[in-house]
């Protein structure tokens, strides 16, 4: 089977990754007028800063969108179908594109609270996936 492809952190995405590997969901903060912007890039889209410093996120949020594909649109995605993409509105107020994970697809609901969860996928690739706020913690 193909392996998943892994995202290539670039110099602005590294910290995001290495706070995945860590346990950790960071988000990059303006140093200059404070805003939060996600993905993560060099420019403030707010005040055009190119300073920012990188605070963790409080890691929940709610489905703002979603979709339910039944294609596999990776060969690595053979046999995962039906496969959730949410757009998760984490509480910080920016929009995070993933999946959920713990619930079938037909209970995904826009709106509904969730909780991040760091999903290994393969060696040395943490993805943060999501999963309904409040959902027992696997032993
Ligand atoms: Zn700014």
């Amino acid at each position: 089977m193909p392996e998943f492809p892994a995202p290539v952190p670039t110099q602005d995405t590294e910290p995001f990754w290495q706070g995945c590997r860590e346990g950790k969901l960071l988000l990059q903060r303006c140093a200059a007028c404070g805003v939060v912007r996600y993905p993560p890039r060099p420019m403030c889209p707010q005040c055009t800063s190119l300073e920012s410093r990188w605070v963790p996120a409080t890691g929940t949020g709610t489905v703002f969108s979603y979709t339910v594909t039944h294609q596999a649109l990776h060969p690595s995605l053979v046999g995962r179908t039906p496969h959730v993409i949410v757009l998760v509105e984490l509480d910080e107020g920016v929009r995070m594109t993933s999946t959920v994970l713990g619930c079938t697809p037909d209970q995904v609901r826009i709106g509904m609270p969730v909780e991040v969860v760091f999903h290994q996928e393969t060696d040395g690739v943490i993805l943060p996936l999501f999963r309904p706020a409040g959902a027992e913690r696997a032993p």
